[in-house]
């Protein structure tokens, strides 16, 4: 049974590249029947926050990712981590290493001098007892290393990047998997050994993480080596890039789901886009598609090994196919919350809303469009400069008035589209204008300028709230 987790640092909002990585880990987890765990890995006491465990779990629900299993907490495993770290002190492939913080920088300035890459020498890998006990008699602390030999070759097959092979030497001499403490005890466990301890634990049969991962996974593979472990396959997937080329940062304005939230993109089209990011789809597969979907068609033959562009524009347009395709009736769900924040209410025929939402809905990207554009429904707009313009012409006004008249005699209720046609001819009719003229005098003052919906289906609505007789009364001659 395919087994894959997600483990994701608790030290802030969930990040989009591991939104990324979790939609990853589901679809092949969900497309293989398999199941999709979480860890949170807080070992960094100072860093982890509790707040932020809730946001990443309240961002991949949003998103639609379910998971298996109650998470896994890392920090409550700290005793299994320290017996593996003294199973490798028992056997020889860990050991104490005393150097001081000052001694390790001083090597790494004559190494860089030397124009080297900074390793570590492996000075204390072979202590004698004597040597030991005379470093704990000065009361040094020690890190405990693990030795990684320069001449080891380390192999897998990811399955995105195929065959990788890394040499011992490239991986920065014996690394640490303790952090300082007392030479007796065992100080603070770190991640390459921790996530090791708690794959296995876990089962995880398949490792999928983004590729900045890959020197760890090498450095990994020789600890499940060591520890006799089985070894779960990788899938490194690739970076996420700006327009630049380069990493996605801070700067690009944009790194948590909670951004894109704030945005008004859909938890649909965020968790389309992700997919993309990276996958391509089989051929005949449109690009929009809800995760279930591309679950059923999801491998790792189709994840590029190139960084992935972030295309603001495909999500823009991704994020439109999702509002276009509700309902007016879900439109109006999602829209009369944030239209209720601004102060604005709803008459109480629900169909007004729904007429409205069916009006705007195909010319939205973004749900927040739906405030702007339904403002002049709920508040007078002011007249502007081009509005002002058109009601200036020779017989704007007149024409404006003959409507009003007609309409203080009989009120249009906003029902029938085909009386107002009626009126809308007649009215121009008397005033000597064509109905050119009066319909775009009449845009102009139902919401101030020229350009907007259909006119009919505007003045259809204002109407049936009581709200065109006014407006229209503001711009008699
Ligand atoms: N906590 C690590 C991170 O957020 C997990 C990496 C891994 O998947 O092993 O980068």
């Amino acid at each position: 049974m395919v087994r894959v987790r997600l483990a994701p640092s608790p030290t802030g909002t969930l990040h989009i590249g591991t939104a990324r990585t979790a939609v990853f880990n589901w679809l092949y987890a969900r497309h293989e029947g398999g199941q999709f765990l979480l860890r949170i890995e807080d070992t960094d006491k100072e860093r982890s926050k509790s707040e932020f465990t809730s946001n990443i779990l309240d961002g991949l629900s949003w998103l639609g990712i379910d998971w298996d299993e109650v998470p896994t907490i890392q920090s409550e495993r700290v005793e299994e981590h320290r017996s593996a770290i003294q199973t490798l002190l028992d056997s020889g492939l860990a050991y104490r290493c005393y150097a001081s913080e000052e001694e390790l920088t001083s090597m790494r300035e004559v190494q860089k001098a030397q124009n080297q890459a900074p390793r570590y020498d492996n000075r204390h890998r072979n202590l004698t007892a004597e040597q030991e006990a005379s470093f704990q008699a000065e009361g040094r602390e020690a890190v405990i290393r693990f030795r990684i030999d320069d001449d080891a070759v380390i192999q897998w097959r990811d399955l995105v990047r195929g065959p990788m092979q890394w040499r011992g030497a490239d991986l920065g001499g014996d690394m640490v998997i303790a952090r300082r403490a007392p030479a007796d005890r065992i100080g603070d466990p770190l991640y390459n050994l921790v996530v090791v301890v708690d794959d296995a634990a876990m089962a995880i049969t398949h490792v999928i993480r983004g590729e900045d991962h890959i020197a760890n996974t090498a450095k990994q593979l020789l600890l499940y080596q060591a520890l006799e472990l089985a070894v779960p396959v990788f899938a490194h997937t690739p970076l996420i890039l700006n327009a630049e080329g380069r990493k996605l940062s801070k700067r690009d304005g944009v790194t948590s789901i909670n951004d894109f939230q704030s945005m008004g993109y859909t938890a649909e089209a965020i968790a389309n886009y992700m997919t993309l990011l990276g996958w391509s789809v089989p051929e005949g597969m449109e690009e929009r598609f809800t995760l279930t979907q591309a679950a059923e068609v999801f491998s790792f033959d189709r994840v590029n090994k190139a960084g992935a562009r972030f295309d603001w524009d495909k999500l823009n347009w991704l994020n439109a196919q999702v509002l276009h395709g509700l309902t007016p009736q879900q439109l109006l769900d999602d829209l009369s919350p944030l239209w209720r924040q601004q102060g604005w209410s709803l008459p109480e025929d629900q169909s007004w809303g729904v007429a409205l939402c069916e009006l705007l809905g195909p010319s939205l990207t973004l749900l927040k469009d739906g405030i702007d554009q339904a403002q002049p429904f709920f508040v007078c707009p002011e007249l502007e400069s081009d509005g002002l313009k058109q009601l200036e012409l020779d017989g704007a006004r007149d024409a404006i008035a003959q409507l009003v008249k007609s309409l203080e005699s009989d009120p249009w209720t906003g029902i029938e589209t085909a009386t107002a046609q009626a009126l809308l001819a007649d009215a121009a009719n008397k005033a000597g204008v064509k109905k050119g003229v009066l319909m775009k005098s009449l845009r102009a003052a139902l919401l101030g300028r020229l350009q907007g919906p259909d006119l009919i289906t505007t003045w259809s609505l204002l109407a049936r709230v009581g709200q065109d007789l006014p407006r229209l009364k503001r711009c008699l001659p």
